[in-house]
């Protein structure tokens, strides 16, 4: 298996605050990785630590054949790391088609812009319905539908996808989840996926990391994780 994205020994600290102490991680191409844990394990520090985004890292992470770790959060972008992240990042004051499309903003490719922007309707239809409207004034669902495809409008390689189910009712994000597979196999795009909530992360991933306190302390594909009694015990409830 092709490994689009290689951490090894990543560490991230917030001033004096060591978050991430060594963290080991790989993302195979093609599929969603889900990254779990309890509250302040360390995840979204993770995806942050990752993009360069906010935190001091240290650590190698390595993008398709290149390191990244010396880039900016720019520079990683521009080479195909799409970030979700926790808040959403949304514009509230702009219509929903103008977050879409600050999503492309760097690109010029304006036929198949048009056609991304479609599509984006196609997945999820009630953008295209609300196209017009204010993004501050859309449910948490669909403004977390909206922070989703406004990342995909820049066609990243990996989407680094933040807590989706943050907030939102059970049914909505079943649906976000629903159109989450549909996207990764359909549009070539594989998916880093932080979640606390266990249960519906392992149903959509191929593979998981388990960390607690900055550290991964098991991995293994969905079903393992899935069957591991530790895992079942403190994360799946069971
Ligand atoms: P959660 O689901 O609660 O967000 P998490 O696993 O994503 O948990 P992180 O958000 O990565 O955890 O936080 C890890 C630790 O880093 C926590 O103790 C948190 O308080 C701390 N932390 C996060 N962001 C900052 C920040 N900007 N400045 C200082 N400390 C931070």
């Amino acid at each position: 298996m092709k490994h689009l994205l290689q951490i090894k020994g990543l560490r991230a600290a917030y001033g004096a605050t060591e978050v991430l102490r060594g963290v080991d991680l790989d993302v195979a191409e093609g599929q969603v990785t889900a990254l779990l844990g309890a509250n302040g394990a360390g995840k979204t520090t993770t995806l942050r630590a990752i993009c360069q985004y906010m935190v001091r890292t240290s650590g190698s992470v390595s993008f398709r054949d290149g390191r990244i770790d010396g880039k900016t959060t720019e520079q990683i972008a521009a080479l195909g790391v799409g970030h979700v992240p926790d808040g959403r990042g949304t514009f509230l004051g702009l219509s929903t088609e103008e977050n879409l499309m600050l999503g492309c903003h760097a690109r010029r490719d304006r036929k198949a812009v048009a056609e991304d922007l479609e599509r984006m309707f196609s997945y999820f239809p009630r953008l295209k319905e609300r196209r017009a409207q204010q993004a501050g004034t859309l449910s948490g669902g669909e403004q977390q539908m909206l922070a989703i495809a406004r990342a995909l409008m820049a066609r990243p390689t990996l989407l680094l996808l933040d807590e989706p189910s943050f907030g939102l009712a059970p049914l909505v994000v079943k649906d976000i989840f629903g159109i989450m597979r549909r996207i990764r196999d359909e549009q070539k795009v594989s998916i880093l996926l932080v979640e606390q909530n266990a249960r519906i992360a392992l149903d959509l991933a191929d593979h998981a990391y388990l960390l607690e306190t900055g550290r991964v302390v098991k991995s293994g594909t969905s079903a393992e994780m899935r069957n591991d009694d530790a895992v079942r015990r403190a994360y799946l409830g069971e």
